[in-house]
């Protein structure tokens, strides 16, 4: 198909999902314990992605390159990857998915969705959308599946070229494993630790509720949660007081009520993993403010909880814990923050508070990950690259480059010599 065929195709199903954001958003809550007012949000993002890469598809071009050599004329086109397989966490899963299919779709590649053993049920719903957008059989498939054997058969299959992941770290190091034989292409957004630094001088009134949402959105389940808090030391019994009142005031329940705030854990058992954590946080020396055990109620729910007094060394504060707890530490001075913040594996996403715009862009400079918000905890718009540095992955989504990772390019080179090239002078 040539690009503004492609393009046609995916702004029509953009118009399918979003006429259905409803009804794949229920899907979606029922299947992951997400609120329905977070899966509302999400679906109602995926025509956005869509709409953004289909404008990309009729400009896909190659160049020219006249001045190589003299008797050389040289373009090179750019062609799709080819079979992507897209492996995908629970946590968010349309959405996830959509960060990888977008691109893919625009750059003329097929598609294998592997979506997490938890959550197949909204990539189900989504192909039946594809169906009715009218996109040829084949372009998008599902590969569903309760064995986690699957995602590593299908990055192994000779027939992938291409592997699009987002999931945990370690899960990562394995699929890199395998995309070494047969050798494939392979992009990783993996998982995080991200620091949030709040500085005397910020609007603590804007800070603090600000920070709370960035860790107890999707109960902690989210790669970029900012679950390290760093706090300047002359305001630091302030913040940890305000931050275990204002985590006591969020309504923890059912995803289906519009009003509750944070919902369930994927399941009983990722709980107690949560919880093994905050027993080990307490063992190395972590007091719990608030929170720190299960919630009321059916459902794998865990009351937002606060640890203060951490050191950077402990547990708590490097491993990536994914459910609703907070570490929240103390700096000396600037030099300080950014040597804690960064002293950690990962590097996804990072939030600065601060009434100092100089100091904002000096810390934004010196913090080594993917995304770093100034008074601002938020991320994932079209066009606004999205990805990490060390442990938390290489490869940027959303953005146009991103469009580069599912392309090749090709020389092609003509001789424009009256003699044609023959250096053994045969
Ligand atoms: P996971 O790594 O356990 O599983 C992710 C997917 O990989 C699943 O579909 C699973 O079946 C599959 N899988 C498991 N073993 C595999 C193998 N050997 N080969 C191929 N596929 C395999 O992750 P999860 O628990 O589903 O998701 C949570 C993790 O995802 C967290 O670490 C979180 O930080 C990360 N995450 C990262 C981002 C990001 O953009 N950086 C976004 C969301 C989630």
């Amino acid at each position: 198909m040539t690009g503004a065929q492609r393009a046609r195709l995916m702004i029509r199903l953009a118009e399918i999902v979003e006429r259905d954001i409803s009804e794949l958003a229920k899907v979606e809550t029922r299947d992951n314990g997400k609120l329905i007012r977070d899966a509302e949000a999400q679906v109602a993002q995926l025509p956005q992605w869509l709409r953004y890469f289909a404008g990309l598809a009729d400009k896909i071009n190659g160049e020219a390159i006249s001045d190589a050599h003299p008797n050389f004329f040289v373009y090179t086109r750019r062609e799709p990857i080819g079979v992507v397989a897209g492996i995908l966490p629970w946590n968010a899963p349309l959405v996830l998915m959509m960060f990888k299919l977008a691109p893919a779709l625009a750059a003329g590649c097929t598609f294998i969705a592997k979506p997490s053993e938890f959550t197949p049920a909204s990539t189900l719903e989504f192909a039946k959308r594809v169906d009715e957008a009218g996109f040829p059989p084949g372009v998008f498939n599902v590969l569903s599946s309760s064995a986690r054997e699957t995602g590593a058969s299908l990055v192994a299959h000779e027939g992938i070229n291409k592997v699009a992941f987002t999931g945990s770290t370690k899960t990562g190091g394995e699929i890199m494993r395998l995309c070494s034989d047969p050798i494939k292409r392979v992009t990783l957004e993996l998982g995080g630790k991200s620091p949030n630094l709040i500085f005397a001088d910020a609007n603590l009134d804007d800070a603090i509720p600000s920070s709370v949402w960035s860790i107890y959105y999707a109960a902690g389940q989210s790669c970029e949660a900012r679950s390290r808090v760093l706090v300047e030391a002359s305001v630091y019994d302030e913040v940890v007081a305000r931050f275990a009142e204002y985590a006591q005031q969020i309504k923890v329940g059912d995803p289906l009520d519009p009003e509750t705030q944070m919902g369930s854990l994927i399941s009983t058992a990722h709980r107690d993993r949560v919880h093994g954590f905050v027993k080990q946080g307490i063992e190395e020396g972590a007091v719990v403010v608030t929170g720190g055990g299960p919630g009321d109620g059916k459902g794998a729910f865990y009351r937002p909880t606060v640890l203060a007094h951490v050191d950077n060394g402990m547990t708590v504060a490097q491993e990536e814990i994914f459910g609703p707890v907070v570490t929240i530490m103390g700096f000396g001075d600037e030099k300080d923050a950014i040597e804690i913040a960064n002293d950690v594996r990962y590097g996804l996403f990072a939030t600065v508070w601060t009434g100092d715009p100089a100091r904002g862009h000096r810390v934004a400079r010196a913090i080594k990950s993917g995304m770093v918000g100034i008074n601002m905890p938020y991320t994932a718009f079209p066009g606004i690259p999205f990805g990490g540095y060390k442990q938390s992955g290489f490869g940027r989504e959303l953005s146009i480059d991103t469009l580069d990772l599912y392309l090749e390019t090709k020389g092609v080179l003509f001789s424009t010599s009256p003699k044609p090239f023959n250096p053994f002078g045969l």
